[in-house]
C-alpha cells in the first residue's frame, strides 16, 4: 500500500489527521475528545483501539484534546518533543506513553520516517512534520507528507522542509479583511492571531506557496480555517490560481469538517 491520508477534522475547534501505511496507523495531532475521535475514525472503519501512535505538533487544546481520554488506550505511543510533552502532561491525571523526539532530528516509527522542524507559534516548542514512506525504488516509491499548521510566519527553513513533499497540509487560518471586521474577538486576540507567533493568513499562504522554488507538491490541503474569520471561497480566491500554475491539486477543508481520503 502507498500512504493513505485523511484529515479527520480541522479548524479552531479541533485538528486531527489519519495516516496509514502497510505497518502503521497514526494520527497527526489529536485535537478532539477521545469519544469524538472514535466517531470520526468510524468513518474509516477504525477506532482509537487500532491507532498505533500520535505525532503531536504542540500542546494547544485544538491539537491535543484527546490526550485526557487516552487512559483507556495505553498502547498508543505519543510522540512529542520534551517541552511539549511536559506541559501537556501537567494537566493530565494519568501518565501517557510518551516517546520524545528532538526537534529537528529524524526518528522512525515502523515503516514511517519522521522529522520535525520548529515553527513560530505561541506554544512551548511547536513543530511541523515531514513524514516519509518507501525506499525510493520502483517497487516502493518514496512518498512524503508535510504538515504545517499553527505558525505566524514562514521562515526560510520552513520553505526548504516542505519543498520535497508530495502532499502538503498548510494552514490558511484567516482572511485579514474578515479578521478586521470580526466583532467577537477583542483587539488583543486579533493581535495574537495575526502576530509573528500566531497563524497564517490566506495571503501569507499564497506568498509561501509562490516563493518556494521547484516544489514537488502534487496535492495541497488548506486546513485550520477560522470559522468566523475565513471562508473556503476566500481561500480559493487567494490560493487557487497559484496552485493551478503549478499543476497542483487543491483541497480546502471547510472549518469544522474533514477531507476525503487521498492515496498517494
Ligand atoms: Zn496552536
Ligand atoms: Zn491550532
Amino acid at each position: 500500500m502507498a500512504l493513505r491520508f485523511r484529515i479527520l477534522g480541522s479548524g479552531s475547534s479541533g485538528n486531527a489527521a489519519l495516516l496509514q501505511s502497510d505497518a502503521a496507523r497514526v494520527l497527526v495531532d489529536a485535537g478532539f475528545s477521545a469519544r469524538r475521535l472514535d466517531a470520526l475514525l468510524a468513518e474509516d472503519g477504525l477506532s482509537l483501539a487500532q491507532i498505533d501512535a500520535i505525532f503531536l505538533t504542540h500542546e494547544h487544546g485544538d491539537h491535543a484534546a484527546a490526550l485526557t481520554g487516552l487512559a483507556r488506550h495505553p498502547h498508543i505511543r505519543v510522540y512529542a518533543n520534551r517541552a511539549t510533552a511536559e506541559v501537556a502532561q501537567r494537566s493530565l491525571k494519568h501518565r501517557l506513553n510518551w516517546h520524545y523526539f528532538e526537534t529537528g532530528a529524524a526518528f522512525s516509527f515502523r515503516d514511517l520516517e519522521v522529522s520535525s522542524f520548529r515553527v513560530p507559534h505561541d506554544a512551548q516548542d511547536p513543530v511541523g512534520f515531514i513524514i516519509s514512506h518507501g525506499a525510493g525504488d520502483l517497487v516502493s516509491p518514496r512518498r512524503t507528507l508535510a504538515w504545517l499548521t499553527d505558525l505566524g510566519h514562514a521562515p526560510a527553513n520552513v520553505h526548504e522542509h516542505i519543498r520535497e513533499a508530495d502532499v502538503l497540509v498548510v494552514e490558511a487560518n484567516y482572511c485579514p479583511r474578515l479578521l478586521e471586521a470580526d466583532t467577537k474577538r477583542p483587539w488583543s486576540v486579533k493581535q495574537r492571531i495575526n502576530g509573528r507567533h500566531g497563524h497564517l493568513s490566506n495571503e501569507a499562504v499564497r506568498e509561501l506557496l509562490t516563493t518556494v522554488t521547484n516544489p514537488r507538491w502534487r496535492h495541497v490541503f488548506c486546513a485550520h480555517l477560522s470559522r468566523d474569520c475565513n471562508t473556503t471561497s476566500a481561500v480559493e480566491t487567494a490560493i487557487a490560481p497559484a496552485l493551478r500554475a503549478l499543476g497542483c491539486a487543491l483541497s480546502i477543508v471547510a472549518p469544522g469538517t474533514g477531507s476525503t481520503a487521498l492515496e498517494f
